[in-house]
């Protein structure tokens, strides 16, 4: 079986209009290009192009989801809001950070379904994983609202989906996004059976969530794992991090489908975080990923895209995760190699870096055997 991309060109048209960073252009912001621009996108999806993929992966054209599909995770009144804002010709979706156009609805529609089909075509059976190339993301939107470029919980809806449509017992989201997935902890804190795990740099965005004694509550307590990475950790101390928490908790938890919101702007060139992980890095940690979902719910994996802004380093990022997920025999060449290679991120473990994450996991064997 095959590795499906889910893909529309509309994800590489979709403008976020003018800003700087998190920030819209006004103020003492000089006007720019909002980070969250096309480029980033459409650079992905001619690298997977360029490097052979199209003969390899079933590239599938997404459904838009339903508005009722969203309401698996959203209140009636967000999803209304959202629809209003676009039909207004523009505004924010939440927090000030989340610039919307009159399109940006139907796009938020069409990513929401772009992880529903990822998700259909893995539990039907047609692929053995898939991923949801898409814009926009949607890890920062919780029920009420949508927050930090964020609409709608993308991973979230897909994976009440698989619940609600499949049956499935236990889901697993892990969220390899720099920042903090705080929208599906928010989601699922109360819900022991879906088990949410941020692996994201400290205190980076949202600046005051994301701490490892948030664990979830009631029923649910123990099943939100937060994993904080200081800045400059790197492969080393990710993967570390990967062994020594993620991966065992996972085995534990045994999920009947691992759903992975794949930001790839822990990258070491991101402009939105310091953490320094390599293409190759994002490749170990497809592979660790792929291996759980091997081990225990027979492959079943399904990747939605999260943020990830360096519209040069991003592409080769993803290049290297979904090469992975199609267990292509060998990876193209990252062309940055030569010059990152005496980088923080490429050295070994660090003890401090050691100090850090065994005190983490001391954090969680509370709930888990850690
Ligand atoms: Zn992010």
């Amino acid at each position: 079986m095959t590795t499906a991309l889910c893909w529309d060109d509309r994800f590489g048209t979709h403008d976020m209009g003018r800003g700087g960073l998190y920030l819209p252009a006004d103020g003492l912001v000089e006007d720019g290009v909002h980070v969250d621009n096309p480029a980033r996108i459409t650079r992905t999806r001619n690298l997977l192009r360029g490097a052979g993929l199209d003969e390899v992966l079933r590239i599938v054209r997404p459904r838009a989801a339903t508005p009722d599909e969203l309401l698996l995770v959203h209140s009636p009144e967000h999803v209304e809001r959202m629809a209003a804002v676009s039909a207004a010709g523009g505004g924010d979706a939440g927090g000030g950070y989340t610039p919307m156009d009159a399109t940006s609805y139907e796009l938020a529609l069409l990513s929401a379904g772009s992880a529903l089909t990822a998700l259909e075509l893995v539990m039907g059976g047609e692929a053995s994983n898939a991923h949801a190339m898409l814009r926009r993301a949607g890890h920062h939107a919780w029920r009420e609202s949508g927050y930090g470029f964020c609409i709608f919980n993308n991973c979230a809806v897909a994976a009440r989906a698989a619940q609600a449509a499949w049956g499935l017992g236990r889901v697993a989201i892990v969220d390899i996004d720099a920042h903090h997935g705080n929208g599906s902890e928010w989601i699922f804190a109360g819900d022991p059976s879906v088990l949410t795990v941020s692996i994201h740099q400290d205190r980076s965005f949202p600046s005051d969530s994301g701490f490892v004694e948030h664990v979830g509550e009631g029923d649910g307590l123990g099943t939100n794992v937060n994993v904080n990475l200081p800045a400059g950790t790197g492969d080393p101390g990710y993967l570390y991090a990967m062994d020594r928490i993620v991966v065992p908790i996972l085995h534990e938890f045994a999920p009947e489908l691992v759903i992975v919101a794949c930001g790839v702007d822990a990258s070491l060139f991101d402009p939105l975080s310091r953490l320094g992980l390599t293409a190759a890095g994002f490749a170990h940690v497809a592979a660790r990923l792929l291996a759980v979902a091997d081990d225990v719910c027979e492959g079943r994996l399904v990747s939605v895209q999260e943020g990830g802004y360096s519209h040069v380093y991003a592409p080769f990022c993803w290049l290297a995760i979904v090469e992975t997920l199609a267990r292509v025999p060998e990876r193209t060449e990252d062309p940055y190699e030569m010059f990152i290679a005496g980088q923080p991120c490429c050295r070994e473990l660090g003890p401090w870096q050691r100090e850090t994450i065994d005190d983490q996991a001391r954090g969680h064997a509370a709930y888990w055997p850690l």
